[in-house]
C-alpha cells in the first residue's frame, strides 16, 4: 500500500515560497507507466509563471547569496534531514510516476538526500586564492562568487536524484534556482519543494514550474537576461537546442547528455564478476538511465560461455509492477519509450543477431514492459551499437586484443561512461586512459557517488556534477587587482 502524502499527488507551483495553481488554472495527468493509472495531477504552467519563478529567484538572488555559508549550510541541512525523514515517501513517488523497482527507489531517495547533506558541508569549502603580484605594491586576489539564478532541466529517470544534484550545489554556492523537471515526473520535484520549504529555504531561493509542454517554459528560461546559468540533463538532441539558443546571451552552461557505454569484458575477468556487473549495469532502471552499458565488447575466446551464462542470468530477471516484492527490472517510461527498443532488437535480428532471450513487450496494454533481451552474433553496423539504447537489451560482440577494443568502445559520438572487466591492473591503467570517456567503471557497474565528478565529454556533454568538482559550475571567478 502507498503511504505516499495526499498532497504530493496533486501538488501546485512553488513560486516565491509559496504553492499556487498555474495562472492559466491547467493541470495535467501524471500516469503510473506499470499500469497506466493516473498517479495524480500537476500544474501546466505558461510563460507567466516562469517569468514569476524568475523574477521570485533573481529578488531571492542576492540576500541569499550574502548569507555566511554557514548559514546556507544550516538550511540545506535541515533540508537533507528532511527529505531523511520522508525517504519512504519519496521512493514510493518515485516508483508509482517512474517506474522503477522500489529498492531502486530507495537508493535512488537515499543518494538525493546525500547530494543535499555533501553540499551543505561543501558550502563551506569555497575558497578563493591570493597571487604574488608584478610588483611590491600589487596584491592579487581570486575570489568566487555564485553566478546567480540557475534555470535547472532535469529528466525523469532520475526525478529525485537528478533535481537534488544540480539544486544542493547551486543553493550551497549561493545561488537561486527556477527548476523545470521533466513532465512525466513532476511530482517528485513538487515534493522537494514541499521538503524545502519545511527546511526553511527562503522564499524565491527554489522555485518549481511544471507543464506539460516543455518549450513554452524553456524559452522563457533561455530569453530572459536574468538567468546566467542553465543546468541541463537530458537527451543530446534537446541539449544542443538550449547550447544553439543560449548563445544570444551567452549563459553559462552545464549539459549532461546522452551516453552510448560500452563494456570491455577481457579473458583475464572474472566471469561471475563481469556477468553481475553487466547486470548491474543494463538492467537497471529496465536499461533507462545515461550511464546504462549500451554494448558488450568481449574478447573472443571467452565469447561464446560469456554470452550463454549472460543469457542464463538475465533470463532469470523478474519483470513487473515495481512495488511488488522481488521484482528486478519496471516497466519502460511509456509507449514511445517500448517502440523504440523493439525497433533496435528487430533491426539487430534483421541483420543476423541471435536473440538469446527476451525480445519482446510482456503483459497487457496498459503496462509498457519489455522482457530482458541479450543479443548475440551483433555486428557493427546494426543501430544499436551507435544509438543510445534506454531499454533492458544487452547486445554482445567480440572483439580479438585490447586495440582493437579500445578502437570498438571509442567509435562513438558520445562519451560519458564506460566500463571494463578485467583482474589485470597494467591493463586497468592503459584501458582507462585511453577510453575516451568521463567515466571509468573497473569491475564496478555502477560508479555514482556524491563525492565523485560524474559527466561526459563529446556529444555527452560538458561539465561535472558530483565532490567539489559540482560547485564550480555554479561559481564565476573574479580577479581583484589592489595597488597598495
Ligand atoms: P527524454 O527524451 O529522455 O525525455 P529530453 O531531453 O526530451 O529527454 O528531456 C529532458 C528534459 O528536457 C525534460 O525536463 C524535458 O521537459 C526538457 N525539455 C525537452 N524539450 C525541451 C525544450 N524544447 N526546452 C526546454 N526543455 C525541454
Amino acid at each position: 500500500m502507498s503511504n505516499i502524502p495526499e498532497k504530493w499527488l496533486h501538488p501546485a507551483l512553488f513560486i516565491n515560497g509559496k504553492f499556487q495553481e498555474a495562472k492559466n488554472g491547467r493541470r495535467y495527468s501524471v500516469t503510473n507507466p506499470a499500469n497506466g493509472e493516473v498517479v495524480g495531477s500537476a500544474p501546466s504552467a505558461s510563460p507567466e509563471d516562469a517569468e514569476a519563478a524568475i523574477h521570485a529567484a533573481y529578488r531571492a538572488f542576492k540576500p541569499w547569496a550574502g548569507l555566511a555559508a554557514p548559514e546556507r549550510a544550516q538550511i540545506l541541512r535541515k533540508f537533507y534531514e528532511e527529505i531523511v525523514a520522508h525517504q519512504e515517501d519519496l521512493a514510493q513517488l518515485i516508483t508509482a510516476e517512474e517506474g522503477k523497482p522500489l529498492s531502486e527507489a530507495r537508493g535512488e531517495a537515499a543518494i538525493g538526500a546525500e547530494y543535499v547533506a555533501w553540499y551543505a558541508e561543501e558550502a563551506r569549502r569555497v575558497y578563493g586564492e591570493t597571487v604574488p603580484g608584478v610588483s611590491a605594491s600589487q596584491r592579487i586576489l581570486v575570489l568566487r562568487q555564485p553566478v546567480g539564478v540557475v534555470g535547472a532541466i532535469t529528466p525523469w529517470n532520475f526525478p529525485v536524484s537528478m533535481v537534488t544534484r544540480k539544486m544542493a550545489p547551486a543553493l550551497a554556492a549561493g545561488c537561486s534556482v527556477v527548476l523545470k523537471p521533466a513532465e512525466k515526473t513532476p511530482l517528485c520535484a513538487l515534493a522537494l519543494a514541499d521538503l524545502g520549504e519545511r527546511a526553511g529555504l527562503p522564499p524565491g531561493v527554489f522555485n518549481v514550474i511544471t507543464a506539460e509542454d516543455p518549450e513554452p517554459l524553456g524559452r522563457v528560461l533561455l530569453d530572459d537576461p536574468r538567468v546566467r546559468k542553465l543546468s541541463f540533463t537530458g537527451s543530446t538532441e534537446v541539449g544542443k537546442y538550449l547550447i544553439r539558443e543560449s548563445a544570444a546571451q551567452v549563459k553559462k552552461l552545464s549539459m549532461e547528455l546522452g551516453g552510448n557505454a560500452p563494456t570491455l569484458v577481457f579473458a583475464d575477468a572474472d566471469i561471475d564478476v563481469a556477468v553481475a556487473g553487466v547486470i548491474a549495469s543494463k538492467f537497471r532502471n529496465a536499461g533507462q538511465t545515461c550511464i546504462c552499458l549500451n554494448r558488450v565488447l568481449v574478447e573472443a575466446s571467452i565469447l561464446g560461455e560469456f554470452g550463454r551464462r549472460l543469457a542464463a542470468a538475465v533470463s532469470q530477471l523478474q519483470v513487473g509492477d515495481g512495488t511488488k516484492p522481488g521484482i528486478d527490472v519496471g516497466p519502460l517510461i511509456n509507449a514511445e519509450g517500448l517502440a523504440k527498443v523493439q525497433s533496435q532488437v528487430d533491426d539487430a535480428v534483421g541483420y543476423g543477431a541471435i536473440l538469446a532471450c527476451g525480445g519482446k513487450r510482456i503483459g497487457d496494454q496498459r503496462g509498457h514492459f519489455y522482457a530482458p533481451t541479450v543479443l548475440l552474433n551483433v555486428t557493427p553496423q546494426m543501430a544499436i551499437m551507435h544509438e543510445e539504447t534506454f531499454g533492458p537489451v544487452a547486445p554482445v560482440i567480440g572483439f580479438h586484443d585490447e586495440a582493437e577494443a579500445i578502437s570498438m568502445a571509442n567509435d562513438t559520438v558520445y562519451g560519458l561512461a564506460s566500463y571494463v572487466f578485467t583482474q589485470d591492473i597494467a591493463r586497468v591503467f592503459r584501458v582507462s586512459e585511453q577510453l575516451e570517456y568521463g567515466i571509468v567503471g573497473v569491475n564496478d557497474p555502477v560508479p555514482t557517488v556524491v563525492q565523485a565528478p560524474f559527466g561526459g565529454v563529446k556529444e555527452s556533454g560538458f561539465g561535472r556534477e558530483g565532490g567539489h568538482w559540482g560547485m564550480d559550475p555554479f561559481l564565476e571567478t573574479k580577479y581583484v587587482s589592489i595597488r597598495i
